[in-house]
């Protein structure tokens, strides 16, 4: 329960002003979220971490020296946008290319991976980071696949010690997997949390039951059990981890650990510390040695009642950079070197980002792209209501309203930006950027990447021909692939998309439209096949069963816009 709040809706904004307004020597407020206040060397990799708020002292809690570069702020729970993601890293990177890093989670992977398409775009060497530690939610094979939780503590704080020693890209994202692969996190929860405003928790467990592998969004364990002692929890905790111990005297490693027991907002230090004495005992029992032990509050969960425990099995590197000194607001540890920190001086706004010059074919181009979307805008709008509708199937319903903000958000962008005298390029990066923003949901992140992507393909100051219209598509349909990782079969865009692709390669000979237009029709064929599918992937996945029958939204909607892009381009 949240006792203290001005608005509900303003509650993490306004956190993270206060956050800065307490730490003023550290943490700068920049639109998205917070960086440094101070300037980033020259040429240094930025650490840009990140996640939802509702978690602190993650992520803006760790953001100064020898950790964090900057952290965008989403909303309780949910991840930031790309736009977010965008500005922070503008105003946290200097050159040296940045780390994203994040728990692997899908919001988060589909926005920060937008926010990564479009400053690969603009020549920004971007590596990702996604931490999952959390034995609970996949398998010891899958280690990469897993969710993330309070491994993010040391992941980002070795991979922030190594950019403070000197490491240059190649090096900071080397490590900050290598850290990852050697953190295991496990965690139970006695009682679910409560969203600010909100009157009731997102779930409650039984009196006396214990939730085990817990998520820290407000997610209940995969399973319930009697509570026990405080040893039996420890009991509990440390054995599965130690399920993963890696052989001993193998790759460097000989039985150090970092321990982090870290509890998720209403559990109290002493109960920590009772704990703790009896993960103590198993470690020695065990042979292992605590190398600078951490118990706190590290990633919480709002006032979620639980605790979760870390390790992280050591070689010499991983423990040199765990015990390097950092200076953040939440995390403190050891004297940093003097080095001479210049206060920042400027501050990156997207709403003052001036728009770069452009030629006359480029802008006649861009004038094609606003004419596109804007019937893209009326294509969604006359179909929202059949796309809610089969969305609402096995999905949300949402698919429609999303489409139709999306495509309304791209169009009005687009428009603005010709009338800045933008060309072909600016447009459809600031086009995709409104998409994504405006629409929410996974699709809309998709469309936003896909038009970034396309938006790679053009400049702004050539004209485009034929072959660069195709190449854009392709792009845009790549950029799906990539970030939403759907395969064929999973009843997605995808399943449209790639027969589209393929029709469009063997249709294209000098113009674009026509090929286009045909492929459309390849598209719509396989949308409407999607009916035979049972769904697998993104929210349909729960309800799969039932979404047979009917074709994927998601697929339909995709092959109605091509269909209306190549009878554009014909025009
Ligand atoms: P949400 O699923 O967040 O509610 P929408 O309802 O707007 O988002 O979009 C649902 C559509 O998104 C699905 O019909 C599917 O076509 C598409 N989709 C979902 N996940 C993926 C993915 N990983 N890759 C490609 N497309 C996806
Ligand atoms: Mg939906």
């Amino acid at each position: 329960m949240t006792y203290l709040l001005n608005s509900a809706d303003d509650f993490a904004d306004e956190a993270v002003r206060g956050l800065v307004a307490a730490h003023p020597d550290l943490l700068s407020e920049v639109p998205g979220g917070v960086a440094r206040s101070t300037q980033t060397p020259q040429g240094q990799p930025a650490l840009v971490i990140g996640g939802g708020s509702g978690h602190y002292p993650a992520f803006a809690g760790w953001v100064g020296p020898g950790m964090g570069h900057g952290a965008p702020c989403g909303n309780i729970f949910s991840s930031p946008s790309a736009s977010e993601v965008y500005s922070v890293v503008r105003n946290a990177e200097n050159g040296g290319g940045v780390i994203l890093g994040f728990g692997n989670y899908a919001g988060d992977v589909l926005h920060f991976g937008l926010a990564a398409e479009k400053l690969r775009h603009e020549g920004i060497d971007v590596r990702i980071v996604t931490v999952s530690d959390d034995i609970a939610s996949n398998g010891p094979d899958n280690h990469r696949d897993r969710r993330g939780v309070a491994g993010d503590l040391p992941v980002f704080k070795i991979a922030g010690a190594a950019i403070e020693a000197g490491a240059d890209l190649d090096e900071a994202e080397r490590v900050a997997w290598k850290a990852n692969d050697a953190t295991r996190s496990f965690g139970v929860a006695f009682d679910g949390c409560t969203l600010p405003g909100a009157d009731e928790p997102l779930f409650h467990i039984e009196k006396g039951q214990m939730g085990v592998g817990l998520g820290i969004h407000g997610e209940p364990g995969v399973r319930d059990t009697g509570i026990g002692t405080a040893a039996e929890i420890a009991d509990l905790l440390f054995d599965d981890l130690m399920a993963e111990e890696p052989p001993r005297g193998e790759n460097g490693y000989d039985g150090r650990v970092a321990v982090i027991l870290n509890g998720l907002g209403t559990v109290k230090y002493e109960e920590l510390f009772v704990v703790y004495g009896r993960i103590a005992e198993r470690l020695q029992e065990k042979g292992l040695t605590a190398v600078r032990p951490e118990v706190g509050e590290f990633v919480t969960s709002l006032d979620m009642a639980g605790l979760s425990l870390t390790l992280v099995f050591l070689d010499d590197e991983l423990e040199r950079l765990w015990l390097a000194p950092v200076d953040t607001p939440a995390f403190r540890r050891g004297a940093m070197p003097d080095v001479e920190r210049p206060a920042r001086t400027e501050i990156w706004d997207a709403a003052e980002a001036e728009i770069p010059d452009s030629s006359e074919d480029s802008r006649a181009c861009a004038q094609t792209i606003v004419a596109v979307l804007e019937t893209f805008q009326n294509v969604c709008a006359d179909n929202e209501a059949e796309l809610g509708r089969l969305d609402a199937v096995a999905g949300d319903g949402d698919h429609g309203q999303g489409m139709a903000y999306g495509s309304r958000g791209a169009a009005e962008a687009a428009r603005a930006a010709v009338d800045q005298g933008a060309g072909a390029r600016t447009t459809l990066l600031l086009a995709g950027q409104a998409w994504a923003d405006s629409a929410g949901g996974t699709s809309g992140a998709l469309w936003g990447a896909a038009l970034t992507s396309a938006g790679g393909l053009f400049t702004d100051t050539d004209g485009a021909g034929e072959q660069n219209v195709v190449d854009a598509v392709n792009a845009g349909i790549d950029a799906v692939l990539r970030l939403g990782g759907a395969q064929l079969g999973d009843k997605t865009m995808v399943d449209a998309a790639v027969p589209f692709r393929d029709a469009l390669v063997d249709a294209f000979d000098a113009d674009a439209g026509p090929a286009i237009a045909t492929a459309a029709r390849v598209a719509r064929e396989a949308a409407d096949k999607t009916a035979d599918i049972t769904a697998r992937l993104g929210r349909a996945r729960v309800l799969g069963e039932k979404s047979k029958g009917t074709p994927d939204p998601g697929a339909l909607s995709f092959s109605m816009l091509m269909a209306a892009l190549g009878e554009q381009l014909t025009r």
